[in-house]
């Protein structure tokens, strides 16, 4: 494997993302444990948001796997893992409620939301080639390789800080919405608001550390 005095740069920012996980998967395991008041499923929660908002045009499905939740714009669907499909916990609740605050952006035409899908094409590119044309650069000893590299790995960056307000917008809107229909009550709201902070903070830990890569290409240009 190819070492480069640049990489300890990197550690920090694995620090932080292991402590984000671990910390999302304790905060979702401890509430996915604890039942709501109203006792309902992830799915209700979701179906009764939409209908409530007047989005009649989403659906909501099933989807397989752990933390897989989402919101598919192109096909106007929230997927909901299993887990949380099915679940009337209040870990289920938080989740499907902020896959519908992704939903209401949509349907707001909410402006990050169009930046972040828009990045999309470049920051896949980027997140593959980005770091190796860097490296092949630094091998063939041509600059131009380099700098196309660090340029592809920028909309990496890009897309991860624009996700930021996107995420945290969504579990506003969510957590508004599940106080406001009283889906949620009292110290359950405590409890969503956990579970997704909890993931913010995951959010935060992946863009800082996209950004230390970028910072540790640089370094490595430089020598
Ligand atoms: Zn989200």
């Amino acid at each position: 494997m190819f070492f480069h005095p640049s990489m300890l740069v990197l550690i920090p920012g694995m620090i932080l993302m292991f402590w984000a996980q671990s910390r999302v998967q304790g905060t979702y395991q401890k509430y996915s444990q604890v039942r709501s008041t109203l006792g309902m499923t992830g799915a209700q929660v979701a179906e009764t948001i939409l209908h409530k908002m007047g989005v009649n045009h989403v659906n909501v499905e099933p989807v397989a796997g752990q933390l897989t939740d989402h919101y598919d714009p192109s096909a106007k669907v929230v997927r909901l893992s299993e887990g949380v499909y099915y679940s009337d916990s209040l870990a289920a609740a938080a989740v499907a409620a902020h896959e519908c605050g992704h939903v209401l952006q949509d349907v707001k035409g909410y402006m990050p939301m169009n930046l972040r899908a828009a990045v999309v094409p470049a920051a896949n590119i980027g997140s593959n080639l980005g770091p190796f044309l860097v490296l092949a650069g630094i091998f063939t000893n041509f600059t131009g390789l380099i700098n196309l590299g660090i340029l592809l790995f920028a909309a990496v960056i890009a897309f991860h800080v624009v996700t930021l307000p996107v995420e945290f917008d969504a579990s506003n809107r969510a957590l508004a919405i599940v106080d406001n229909l009283g889906i949620l009550r009292g110290e359950e709201r405590t409890a969503a608001r956990r579970v997704l902070n909890a993931a913010a903070w995951t959010y935060v830990a992946t863009a800082l550390y996209a950004v230390l890569n970028l910072v540790q290409l640089l370094l490595m240009r430089r020598d």
